[in-house]
């Protein structure tokens, strides 16, 4: 048996070195503490849970789900784009439901990528951009992103050969992994770039709603002229500590949502009718819960920043997401520095290098640690005060 050449193409698995290294230590008996994985320690708040409790016992809902999600799940989605970013999204036509927002921006090259063709991704990102397009035999260009531009991908370095063949441009902004934001000239300008190039523009909005000292995240889609060439992708999983129930959506332009649906009606069902009513209770429910936990990310991100601060090294406090993302010290490239933590502070972080090309020389860290073990964490970080 052979399988395909694009799957020998796909990045590695990003955390495979670290995971056997931390096996190795464990196996000794060290006690490993991770601040590698982005997914939140805290459980789901209880009327979400509810929610699901009671839609589960509905027999209703046992049948196959509405393929492009419900129509009360779109309109909640409407809702919360209105109510959030006040942006006006048709929802029969402009919304559709995913299973997670990681499979959307995965299919998305199944509707707009021929073989051969490029889509562009920020050179320091989520590995599924390009992994999407790697699986329908098409090639990424990794555009810059430079720590002293903000680390705002810049698509104006794109060679006019790549440009031609170019379908889509992937953005993601707050960012994972280097917790940076964009600004609304930013945006303007890579619509614009966009209308130019006839490309899609795939904007992640995955940590919208993580933010802190009183940042707010914007939509793409409030940018004049975005809905001709936008599509945007939510998450509940990190706003609402939903990780594991896979859902989130896609709205914005019309031909780009509908031809997703196309994709998707072919390859899944959708998403359980239940937890799109726990969804439903998520979005248009009190956003209490997604305070109390930006204001529990942003205790700990200062207790990370401060930490990394006094051992010599240089860390902005991010204004969003539940990422630290660390220059390594002179000397050290992004995984002997992660090995180095592992091996004298039994501490995991994630080689800045794992997020493409770009990421070399940067560690990232991740804020969903208990409490508890991100203190003792830190106070090993703190005893490496030769680290500089
Ligand atoms: C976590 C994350 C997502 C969300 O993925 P889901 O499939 O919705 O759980 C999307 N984009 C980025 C950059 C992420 O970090």
């Amino acid at each position: 048996m052979r399988t395909a050449k694009r799957l020998d193409n796909l990045a590695p698995y990003l955390f495979a070195r670290i995971d056997a290294k931390k096996a190795e230590l464990e196996a000794k008996g060290a006690d490993v503490i991770s601040l590698g994985i982005g997914d939140p320690d805290i459980a789901t708040p209880a009327h979400i849970v509810c929610a699901m409790a009671k839609a589960i016992r509905n027999p209703a809902n046992h049948q196959y789900p509405d393929y492009a999600g419900s129509l009360e799940y779109r309109e909640a989605c409407a809702r919360y784009m209105q109510r959030r970013f006040s942006v006006e999204v048709d929802p029969k036509r402009e919304v559709l439901a995913l299973i997670g927002s990681k499979e959307g921006i995965a299919h998305l090259c199944n509707a707009f990528v021929d073989p051969g063709e490029y889509v562009l991704a920020p050179s320091i990102g989520y590995p599924v951009y390009s992994s999407g397009a790697t699986l329908v035999s098409a090639n990424t260009y990794a555009m810059p992103m430079r720590e002293e531009d903000g680390f705002l991908a810049d698509f104006t370095a794109v060679p006019e050969s790549v440009l031609e063949k170019a379908k889509i441009l992937f953005l993601n902004y707050p960012n994972n992994p280097t917790g940076a934001v964009a600004t609304e000239e930013y945006f303007d300008k890579a619509i614009a770039f966009c209308l130019e190039h006839d490309l899609l523009l795939a904007h992640d909005n995955a940590y919208c709603d993580i933010c802190f000292d009183g940042y707010r995240a914007p939509s793409i889609l409030e940018r004049p002229r975005a809905k001709e060439c936008c599509i945007e992708f939510f998450s509940l999983s990190k706003s609402y500590n939903m990780t594991g129930w896979r859902i989130g959506f896609a709205c914005g332009n019309e031909q780009a949502v509908q031809a997703l649906g196309t994709v998707k009606n072919n390859l899944d069902s959708g998403q359980f009718t239940a937890i799109q009513q726990a969804a439903i209770a998520a979005l248009d429910g009190s956003q209490d819960c997604v305070e109390e936990m930006c204001e529990l990310y942003a205790k700990r991100r200062d207790l990370v920043v401060n930490a990394f601060r006094a051992i010599g090294m240089d860390c902005t406090a991010p204004k969003a997401t539940i990422y630290i993302w660390v220059k390594v010290p002179a000397g050290y490239t992004s995984e002997s520095f992660a090995t180095e933590l592992l091996e004298r502070a039994q501490v995991i972080v994630t080689p800045g290098s794992g997020y493409g090309e770009g990421g070399e020389g940067y560690i990232r860290i991740s804020l969903t640690t208990p409490d508890q073990l991100l203190e003792e964490a830190v106070r090993r970080i703190g005893r490496l005060n030769e680290m500089r």
